[in-house]
This record gives C-alpha cells, sequence and structure tokens, in this order.
C-alpha cells in the first residue's frame, strides 16, 4: 500500500532536481502526479519515465495565465487534487546588494515568491471544494537566515515562510495544511550555479567551503528532501501545519 494512494499532487519545478525526485517519490507511492515546468521537454520527459500516473503541463510558475492553467489541467484531468507542491524556483546572481543588478532581483521575486503566492490563491479555493488537502511550499535555509552575496534569494526565501504561515492559518478551516521545507544545499543544478558564483576560479573550492558549514559535512540528496515534502503532503502529518521544516544536516543548529 502506498502512503499517497488514491491521491493526486501537483508539484512545480519538476522537470529538475527536487521537484523531479518528488515526482518520482509521490507517483511511487501512489499518487497522480501532475507536473508542471517552463521547461517543456524535460518536464515532458521526466512525465514518461514516471509512466501512466504522471501528465505534465508547460508553464511559467510567476504568470498567472499559467498558474491557471496548471491547476485548471489538474481538476479537469482528475476531479481535483489533494497535495500542492510549490517547488519551483531560481537562484539569481551571487553578488553584493550593491552590485546586484535590479532585474534580476525581480526576477528572482517574481518566479520564488510571486509564483507561491499565485498556486496559494488558485490552489487553495480546489482544495477548499475538496474538503481539504496539503501544501508544501519549498524554502531554504536561506528562509531563515542571512547570506553574502544572496539577496534576492534569500528576501525570495523569507517571503516564502511568511506565505506559508499565512496561508496556513488561513487554510485551517478548511482543513488545508501549509508547510515549508528549507533544506541546506542540495545536489541539484541549482548547487552548481551557487558553486561557480562563490567562486569562479575553483568550483570544487567552492563546494569543500559549503559542505563545511554542515554538522553533517556533504549536501542533502534530492531524495532525502523529497521523503520529508512526502511525510507532509500525506495523511501522517495530519496535525502538522504553519511548521518550518528544515532539511539542513544540523546547518540552523549552528
Ligand atoms: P533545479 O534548478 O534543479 O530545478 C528547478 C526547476 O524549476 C527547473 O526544472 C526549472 O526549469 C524550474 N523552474 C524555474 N523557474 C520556473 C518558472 N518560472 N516556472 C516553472 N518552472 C520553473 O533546482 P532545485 O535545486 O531542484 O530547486 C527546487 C527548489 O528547491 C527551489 O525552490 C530552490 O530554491 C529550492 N532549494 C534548492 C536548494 C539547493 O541547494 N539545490 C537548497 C534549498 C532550496
Amino acid at each position: 500500500m502506498g502512503r499517497l494512494d488514491g491521491k493526486t499532487a501537483i508539484i512545480s519545478g519538476a522537470a529538475a532536481g527536487i521537484g523531479a525526485a518528488a515526482a518520482r517519490r509521490f507517483a511511487a507511492e501512489g499518487a497522480r502526479v501532475v507536473l508542471v515546468d517552463r521547461d517543456a521537454a524535460r518536464v515532458a520527459a521526466v512525465a514518461e519515465q514516471i509512466g501512466p500516473m504522471a501528465s505534465h503541463v508547460a508553464a511559467d510558475v510567476a504568470s498567472e495565465d499559467g498558474t491557471r492553467r496548471y491547476v485548471e489541467a489538474a481538476v479537469e484531468r482528475h476531479g481535483g487534487f489533494d497535495i500542492l507542491l510549490a517547488n519551483a524556483g531560481i537562484l539569481g546572481l551571487v553578488k553584493p546588494i550593491a552590485d546586484y543588478p535590479v532585474d534580476v532581483f525581480d526576477a528572482v521575486i517574481s518566479v520564488n515568491v510571486r509564483g507561491v503566492w499565485l498556486a496559494l490563491k488558485h490552489a487553495m479555493p480546489q482544495l477548499a471544494r475538496r474538503g481539504g488537502g496539503s501544501i508544501v511550499v519549498t524554502a531554504s535555509t536561506a528562509g531563515v537566515r542571512g547570506s553574502a552575496g544572496l539577496s534576492a534569494y534569500v528576501a525570495s526565501k523569507h517571503a516564502v515562510v511568511g506565505m506559508m504561515r499565512t496561508a496556513a492559518l488561513e487554510g485551517a478551516a478548511q482543513n488545508i495544511r501549509v508547510n515549508s521545507v528549507n533544506p541546506s544545499p542540495v545536489e541539484t543544478a541549482m548547487i552548481r550555479e551557487l558553486e561557480d558564483g562563490l567562486d569562479p576560479q575553483s568550483r570544487e573550492a567552492a563546494r569543500r567551503q559549503l559542505q563545511s558549514r554542515s554538522p553533517l559535512g556533504r549536501y542533502a540528496s534530492p531524495e532525502e528532501v523529497a521523503a520529508l515534502m512526502l511525510f507532509l503532503a500525506s495523511d501522517e502529518s495530519r496535525f502538522v501545519t504553519g511548521g518550518v521544516h528544515m532539511i539542513d544536516g544540523g546547518r540552523t543548529a549552528m
């Protein structure tokens, strides 16, 4: 018996990294998964690999039109959904605030903040109609602490935590639970971007520096993050809402 048998989940940012790992795990646990990503070819390929439990929608989460399309697709295909994993996000650049380009700041806020807010706005009424459900948003250790050079990303992930808490309060009466998952560096394309930004001369040196900041001394795997998402998405976490769930090898205990 799967831990998500009979459930339908929307997963954004599902063409790669954490979102693709969550899509595979949720489907293996019995959920029908609607995969959303702006990379149409890659999200189609991940859906095809997963098989009949998966379908996909090519959409930009920062667009209201795109958000309506993926929410409506889940309702039309499956009669509704029980789980939303609002996971799509971008890093932006690694630069001090004084040198940070305004257009990159706007792009990071648009995807990471507006994208999550639009997902909440359009998904919550559907979950209420369904009698409730679980929303998981991907924040970061950057959602609870600062990080030099990452002002836009840090601002966006603090905002994600604030939106999650607000949505948890607004959704409780309708049995909608909302939680954030806050990883430290995870082995995905995004962490390669961060390594390149931190030390353009040596990705390996940046990697060593980042890993040395973790008490467990390594990055997380996307599958480890997906396992926490699975718990929060499933009914096993039925009394858990409004929580900031660190998965950081002890980083924020320091
Ligand atoms: P990734 O770059 O491997 O995957 C992100 C996916 O999101 C890509 O497939 C990309 O096409 C998609 N995407 C980006 N912008 C989009 C948009 N506007 N509309 C639709 N899809 C879009 O990154 P990842 O590491 O898997 O990141 C997933 C989430 O985890 C992000 O929110 C990220 O901030 C967060 N996170 C990552 C790390 C890490 O170290 N990798 C750590 C903490 C938090």
